[in-house]
């Protein structure tokens, strides 16, 4: 292809991906295809000879697009959203035509400066203090493709240095810390890295949230068994329910233990710490004064397009001491004068994308006001739906609304002898909440929203954030919900 011909094509899909984002009510949310669809439909081989551009872009509104499911559809309430924007979508379009793997401060200053920079004001914008910020030259803010990969990256860097202060201890007792209520981020640390992950309860009564005591309980009955747990993952904004880990009682247990490392998991509920109201809630000072590292999503409720996740450290020599590899055809004389960042060292992999090109256009775009009136939408839009489920009979709150997510189910019918509290009554009552759920989101195509389990309970989680979301949409899924439970009791109980 050309540059005229790239010209026209390059017009052609920014028109079509208008055309997508204005019909993208009318579409069904999630994708009503088949297994194999695309596998049936596609040849078994690339062609051996290069086809024309224009039957290529058809084939994307023809055979792809059907096997979307749409997450930036205003309907879509499932997992967490990905907030995305034409800011963002246009960073990473100009991001790909600079194509390059920004591996060192050489290979593109302006992707290391930029990165830096959007780092810092993103750091500014949470809250994050000084401590975490590129500018102190000491700590600092990093883009991971995920928080999953960055925690990999935060667990090769506390493992490092642990044994480095714990020469005595053998890599089979290394221990990673998480909760039962923590994303399976914690499981996929433990099985890359070959080491080993203990869940701790967390109680009902303390909201799902990890407590100070229980933590240390753990500590000592570990070490008394000769294991040496040497990361806590703590999290703001569980999946399954928005829970909060009590970040400061953590805090103040692990004084005792220097040499663990103290990780903040809010992947999706960091950003909003860009509003202050929010900031006692998902304990700020407890993160500024503890936590060794902090990760957010961009790509969740963020704003951004996917990929981008945001990962500050209070320490960058801890990474770089752990992942440092730098044979001579990397060597620049910039980074051995130590003037410069060379983020490969900051990551797992050694090229890397140029994302904070679109997390700079979407904070300019947007501004602190803008993105800080985004964060307070989702919330208002989930006392909304708080009030609804409130005011119906059939159905409950299983925890306290957390900013934009709610956890609800369906009450057992009126008519039912069953006590919710009995075995029988809870199984009934997960049968129904199932069954619930796969009306709402598999036999129907208008909205998508899913269930978790939580204490043996199935419920239905509400997530809201996606851009485009507003109230009647809300409003729109909740007749939706109750009239499918209607008709599924009244079915239940013929
Ligand atoms: N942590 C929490 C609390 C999450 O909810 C999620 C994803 O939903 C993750 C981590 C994983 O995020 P990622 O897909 O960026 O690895």
């Amino acid at each position: 292809m050309d540059i005229e011909a790239f010209r026209k094509a390059g017009y052609q899909a920014i028109d079509r991906i208008c055309d997508y984002y204005a019909s993208l009510q009318e579409r069904p949310v999630v994708s009503q295809v088949q297994p194999g669809y695309l596998l049936d439909a596609l040849p078994s081989s690339a062609p051996e000879h290069g086809e024309q551009f224009d039957l290529i872009a058809d084939d994307f509104q023809k055979l792809i697009l059907p096997g979307i499911t749409h997450w930036q559809h205003p309907n879509f309430f499932a997992y967490f959203p990905t907030a995305s924007t034409f800011e963002g979508l246009l960073g990473d379009l100009y991001s790909s035509s600079v194509a390059n793997p920004t591996f060192s401060w050489l290979a593109s200053p302006a992707c290391t400066e930029l990165e830096q920079v959007v780092m810092d004001w993103s750091a500014k914008l949470f809250g994050l203090g000084d401590q975490f910020q590129n500018h102190s030259g000491v700590g600092g803010g990093v883009i991971q493709t995920t928080a999953s990969e960055g925690l990999i990256v935060i667990c090769v860097a506390a493992r490092a240095r642990y044994l480095r202060q714990n020469p005595d201890a053998k890599l089979e007792d290394l221990v990673i810390y998480t909760t039962t209520q923590t994303h399976s981020l914690g499981v996929k640390a433990g099985l890359v890295l070959g080491l080993q992950v203990r869940a701790l309860e967390v109680k009902k009564e303390n909201e799902y949230g990890l407590r100070g005591e229980d933590l240390r309980a753990a500590l000592e009955e570990d070490h008394a068994r000769g294991k040496r747990p040497f990361i806590v993952v703590a999290t703001v904004g569980t999946t399954n329910s928005g829970a909060i880990d009590y970040l400061e009682e953590i805090g103040e247990v692990l004084k005792a233990y220097p040499s663990i490392w103290y990780h903040v998991d809010a992947a999706w509920a960091g950003v909003a710490l860009a509003c202050p109201e929010f900031r006692p809630l998902e304990k700020l000072d407890a993160i500024n004064q503890y936590a060794e590292s902090f990760c957010t999503n961009f790509h969740k409720w963020g704003l951004v397009n996917f990929d981008a996740s945001g990962l500050w450290v209070r320490n960058r020599r801890d990474l770089i001491d752990a992942l440092d590899v730098t044979p001579e055809y990397l060597r620049t004389k910039q980074h051995d004068a130590g003037l410069v960042v060379d983020y490969r060292n900051w990551h797992l992999g050694l090229g890397r994308r140029f994302r904070s090109l679109k997390i700079w256009f979407v904070l300019r775009s947007y501004g602190v006001e803008g993105f800080q009136a985004h964060i307070r939408k989702g919330v208002e839009l989930n006392k909304h739906f708080v009030s609804l489920v409130r005011a119906s009979p059939d159905f409950e709150l299983v925890t306290t609304p957390s900013l934009a997510l709610s956890v609800f189910r369906l009450r057992l019918p009126s008519t039912s002898t069953l006590s919710p509290d009995s075995a029988e009554g809870l199984a009934a009552l997960n049968d129904l909440n199932r069954a619930l759920n796969l009306r709402l989101s598999v036999d129907n195509d208008k909205i998508f929203i899913t269930q978790t389990m939580l204490n043996g309970m199935i419920c239905l989680r509400f997530a809201i954030g996606a851009q485009r979301t507003e109230k009647e949409h809300v409003d729109r899924a909740w007749d939706l919900i109750k009239q499918c439970a209607t008709e599924m009791v009244g079915e239940w109980t013929k």
